[in-house]
């Protein structure tokens, strides 16, 4: 029996995973023959947050009831190592490594966004880059008294663009300046300026997953893995990469 390991259940490993069900279904190959295998570190689908969502569980879909009628195998756990040469994804799961062997992996972990190491950032920033930073910074939002007031701290190389339609809405821009720190009342800019505000919420760029900097192959400057025109990772037999 041949494995195809699907790391990662977003957009990118869920459409694989159903994919490839699919593909094998219209040639008659069933699961005796291959079969295929989703790692999710989560029991659901997380659909990113946009922030106009009430109720955030409407962002989540349990992937039992998408993968299950169509034959996708899944285990709840959290990818630790890959392994190329020996085609072994370490995976730990219920608090024990166990090795998973495949024949073809596709990796689609996602990306994480960036917090620098900007003092005060991780106890005072939210975040809506997950499902859990979303619920976090929503009932901060519920906890506050009065009417919230965000503090939106944009990144240097913020567009104009961006500017002009936040400006329409009321939405004061601050471009040109890097944050120093955040604190409980808000943000200090290195200009020596400050924004007070009772929410900062950090959206100041992503970067790839951090296990694909144990594979093979070039990377970007945010570590995103090369791949061909069908989603090969050049140079590594039998291993792709999506999302
Ligand atoms: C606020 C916001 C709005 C957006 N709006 C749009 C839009 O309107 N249209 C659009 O096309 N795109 C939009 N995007 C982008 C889109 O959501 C992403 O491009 C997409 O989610 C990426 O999918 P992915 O499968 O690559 O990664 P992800 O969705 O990040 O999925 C990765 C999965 O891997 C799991 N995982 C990570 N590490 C491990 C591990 N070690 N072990 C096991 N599991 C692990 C995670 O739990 C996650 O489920 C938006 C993004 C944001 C943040």
């Amino acid at each position: 029996m041949k494995r195809i390991v699907v790391l990662g259940g977003g957009f990118a490993g869920l459409w694989s995973a159903i994919g490839a069900a699919r593909r094998l279904d219209e040639e008659g190959i069933g699961p005796d023959r291959v079969r295929v295998t989703l790692v999710e570190r989560n029991d659901f689908h997380a659909i990113r947050v946009r922030n106009y969502e009430d109720d955030l569980d409407a962002t989540t879909v349990p992937l039992s009831t998408v993968l299950d009628p169509v034959g996708v195998e899944r285990i709840r756990g959290e990818a630790t190592a890959i392994d190329a040469d020996r085609r072994i994804v370490q995976v730990r799961r219920e608090g024990e490594e166990v090795e998973l062997r495949y024949d073809r992996l596709v990796y689609a972990l996602g990306s994480r966004l960036w917090r620098p190491p900007i003092p005060g950032l991780g106890e005072h920033g939210f975040d809506i880059d997950t499902y859990e930073g979303a619920k976090r910074l929503q009932a901060h939002l519920r906890g506050l008294a009065a009417t919230p007031v965000i503090g939106s701290v944009m990144g240097e190389e913020a567009r104009a663009v961006i500017a002009e339609a936040l400006d329409a809405l009321g939405v004061k821009v601050r471009t040109g300046v890097r944050v120093a720190a955040v604190d409980s009342e808000g943000v200090a800019l290195e200009d020596g300026s400050r924004i007070d505000a009772s929410t900062v919420v950090w959206c100041a760029g992503m970067r790839a997953h951090a296990l694909g900097a144990s594979l093979p192959g070039a990377k970007d400057e945010l570590g995103r893995i090369e791949v061909d025109a069908f989603m090969r990772v050049r140079g590594v037999p039998d291993l792709f990469a999506a999302g």
